[in-house]
């Protein structure tokens, strides 16, 4: 029997959510992928098959950006919110984008993390508001925030201790 990877690379594509790039990428598309859905913020944006290409870092960049709970549910935003959350996924993939250009393979991670507002940043001052970064384990990862600029200064709950607690 002959077999190639291709079908399997078709399929791969197929099951990936739109490039937040790509000027088909609309306010009005990224209200549709929100809109009824419970998944928390900071879960959809990393989900590849919502939308493409954002992993745990540039999803907390985008969160501080749009100054939004990582845990807010998606399908409680506003037209408003959609749109702030919109101009920040544009502004910071844009923004990686071209801090990425013409850079040499080498230099690419440190450039990224040097770019990072919150993310791999807990303990250090916020660079909007001068508020101390904070972070919410989990059992396989972390995510960083800002509370003073994305939950009115409520502190979020370390998922990992939540777990253990319950
Ligand atoms: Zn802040």
């Amino acid at each position: 029997m002959h077999v190639t990877h291709e079908p399997r690379d078709v399929e791969q594509v197929a099951t990936l959510g739109p490039d937040p790039l790509d000027p088909a990428f609309t306010v009005d598309r990224l209200a549709e992928l929100l809109s009824d859905r419970n998944q928390q913020l900071k879960g959809l944006l990393r989900d590849q098959r919502r939308v493409a290409g954002i992993g745990n870092a540039y999803s907390d960049e985008i969160l501080h950006a749009a100054r939004m709970s990582p845990f807010t549910r998606a399908g409680s935003l506003d037209h408003q919110g959609v749109q702030r959350l919109h101009t920040a996924l544009h502004d910071v993939l844009r923004a990686a984008v071209d801090e990425a250009a013409g850079r040499p393979a080498a230099q690419l991670k440190d450039a990224k993390l040097r770019a990072m507002r919150v993310h791999g940043r807990t303990g250090e001052p916020c660079p909007v508001c001068g508020d101390t970064v904070r972070e919410v384990s989990f059992a396989d990862s972390s995510l960083q925030y800002c509370h003073t600029c994305q939950t009115g200064g409520r502190a979020l709950a370390d998922r990992r201790m939540s777990r253990l607690l319950r």
